[in-house]
């Protein structure tokens, strides 16, 4: 049977039924994110742009950090999207307009937000309906044009007129529902190329306008699997994304969310303005002098050992001041440069107490991607001042992101090592966790107790007894 006239209600019923956790396939945790990441997508896999925000988000939390960073270096950054030039000088103008206009947040009308320059109705649809679940409009992309069109809800070609078009016909409290799940239908059923018409909950009602080919019989089977697993969330008055429950309403617990868990566990802290001064001081102190380690490695200890695989924190205090040393773990040192001296002494007690032979080099890498966060507590430094930028905030960042392993993860290991790390034990449920405290391996106090510490196979034991995998401690 071939019907001609669209059905829109059994439309609608029809995505509630095969798509009910229908969500727009773009991380993000902040309204800003979604809009960032939006503009990225222009000609771009929503996947691409998921891997390369996981650590973007990091690097640049907020929309003043994007609009103060350096351009080469942003479009460096975007580059794997494609246009990384074109997007990068967007992505500025936009954050740019949100801090001068809008203190830093996405206004949450559309007038306001198409205001913007580089902002169509797509995106700030996009936004708003996802972000804030306010029907502004409908999402109108490739997919949805393209369905629309093939279902017979819109003989128009232009998006803005595909949009006045279903808008009419789709009642309104199902628009920021129907958007998202017309692009799911469309990405893996009403594809472009070989629309899955015999497996197509639609096929008995729709026109197949424009689809090559005899209609197929009906042998309806669910979708693929999504590639994005992340839940469909809303950001209430209290600024915080909560996932929506099957009822359609936001639930009442803040949601684990599905950007880099680390920005959404910290993302408040890294919003307020100490955050901001502390970016600025150590940019100020890079245009001064050599700071370590470089940009792109300040974060490395977050992106090698995400939230949900820390196992064992091993807690440091300063980067490694001199030239080519500090990459971002504590303790560890690039490939290239002599083993210092703690180390060296960890790597003595790594044989004592495990039997472990000393590699040649002191790249702590294959530790942190097993679960080993190697975190200081201050981020970077001045090139051979110790402590030098000690005092400006990195500390409130590193207790938060202590207290967010404590909070947020069960049975984690912490290797408290010296009277400086063993100040952050006040921010650890040891209920929940455990801790391991000796003295610093440093020349001046390793013989004082940390030699025959036994951390290695301490923490694997504390590991094994909560039935989780021992850590390889080879380096
Ligand atoms: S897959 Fe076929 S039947 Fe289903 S909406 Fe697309 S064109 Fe219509």
């Amino acid at each position: 049977m071939a019907a001609h006239v669209p059905n829109v209600e059994s439309i609608v019923q029809g995505l509630r039924q095969h798509h009910p956790d229908a969500t727009y396939e773009l991380d993000w945790s902040t309204p800003e994110q979604m809009l960032v990441a939006t503009t990225l997508a222009a000609q771009c896999t929503d996947e691409r742009v998921n891997k390369v925000t996981q650590t973007l988000f990091v690097k640049y939390p907020s929309p003043k950090a994007f609009a103060e960073a350096d351009f080469d270096e942003l479009a460096e950054d975007l580059k794997p999207t494609g246009f990384f030039r074109q997007k990068a000088q967007a992505v500025q103008a936009i954050c740019r307009a949100l801090v001068e206009r809008f203190g830093g947040k996405v206004p949450r009308t559309i007038d306001e937000l198409t205001s913007i320059h580089g902002i169509a109705r797509k995106t700030a649809n996009v936004v708003l309906n996802c972000c804030f679940d306010l029907p502004t409009g409908i999402i109108v992309d490739t997919h949805v044009q393209r369905v629309a069109q093939r279902m017979g809800l819109s003989t128009n070609t232009t998006p803005e007129k595909i949009e006045a078009d279903l808008m009419q016909q789709v009642p309104k409290d199902d628009w920021t529902f129907f958007g998202p799940a017309m692009v799911i239908h469309g990405r893996y059923t009403c594809t472009a190329k070989e629309p899955a018409c015999a497996r197509c909950p639609f096929l008995d009602q729709c026109p197949r306008k424009g689809v090559d080919g005899p209609r197929p019989q009906a042998a309806p089977a669910p979708p693929p699997p999504r590639k994005f697993q992340g839940p469909r969330k809303v950001v209430g008055e209290d600024g915080v994304a909560r996932p929506i429950t099957a009822g359609g309403r936001p639930s009442t617990t803040a949601t684990t969310l599905t950007v880099d868990p680390w920005v959404a566990t910290l993302a408040k802290p890294m919003d307020e303005p100490w955050f901001l001064e502390l970016l600025d001081f150590v940019e100020r102190e890079r245009a001064e002098h050599e700071v370590f380690p470089p940009r792109d490695q300040v974060f490395s200890a977050y992106s090698l050992t995400p939230l949900a695989e820390v196992k064992v924190i091993i807690l440091g205090q300063d980067p490694y001041h001199d030239v080519g040393q500090a990459h971002g773990l504590s303790f560890s040192v690039q490939p290239s440069v002599p083993i210092p001296p703690s180390l060296r002494n960890m790597y003595k007690e790594l044989h004592g107490d495990l039997g472990i032979d000393a590699p040649a080099h002191g790249h702590l890498r294959r530790w942190a991607e097993q679960g080993v966060m190697l975190l200081n507590a201050v981020l970077t430094v001045r090139a051979h001042e110790p402590g030098s930028h000690a005092g400006h905030g990195w500390e409130r960042l590193t207790d938060a992101t202590i207290q967010a392993i404590s909070r947020e993860r069960d049975h984690v290991v912490f290797l408290l090592w010296g009277k400086h790390a063993q100040k952050k034990a006040k921010l650890i449920d040891r209920g929940k966790h455990t801790v391991l405290e000796a003295n610093h391996p440093s020349p001046l106090s390793a013989r004082q107790g940390f030699f025959g510490s036994r951390p290695f196979s301490g923490a694997n034991a504390a590991l094994e007894r909560k039935g989780q995998a021992p850590i390889d401690w080879r380096p």
